[in-house]
């Protein structure tokens, strides 16, 4: 796909962090690009449109800079996966490992009904377990 290339190029590359060895990816300044940041998001509604998708989850935070937009755009409901203690209604809560401990996310009771088909949506995967959380959450899912 020959928008990948100049995707890639809009993400910068901060070495040394949040700490020394870890080469972040920061996504910020992909949102800083208009035509980047809609091929991204068109690169996704393109794979995920037409597969009856109802749900659009996104991990907090920089699931919630991507997911809405593709979520309005393949007609699904977007559903935040939050961390701990911010959403105010009722929660069902995934922990998962961090390297240092564990952290959590939280999904509103009720935001997603069994047997909706749901895509997740966050900006990277490093070890996965964010990730592997978000499918956990959503899996416990009842009515
Ligand atoms: P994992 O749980 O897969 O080890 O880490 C992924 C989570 O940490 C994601 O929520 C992601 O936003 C954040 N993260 C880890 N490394 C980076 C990075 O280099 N850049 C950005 N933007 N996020 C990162």
């Amino acid at each position: 796909d020959p928008r990948l290339e100049a995707i890639s190029e809009a993400i910068r590359v901060v070495p040394h962090f949040p700490k020394q060895g870890i080469m972040f990816q920061d996504i910020t300044t992909l949102l800083l690009d208009p035509k980047a940041f809609k091929d991204t998001v068109d690169i996704f509604v393109d794979r995920y449109r037409d597969m009856d998708i109802s749900v659009v989850a996104g991990v907090e935070a920089r699931g919630f800079m991507f997911g809405p937009s593709i979520a309005l755009a393949i007609g699904a409901k977007f559903v935040p996966l939050s961390k701990p203690r911010k959403l105010p209604g009722k929660v069902i809560s995934e922990a998962y490992e961090l390297e240092y401990g564990t952290d959590c996310l939280e999904m509103h009771i009720g935001a997603v009904q069994p047997g909706e088909r749901a895509l997740v949506i966050d900006d990277l995967i490093a070890t996965g377990g964010t990730f592997s959380a978000a499918i956990r959450l959503l899996g416990t899912v009842q009515a």
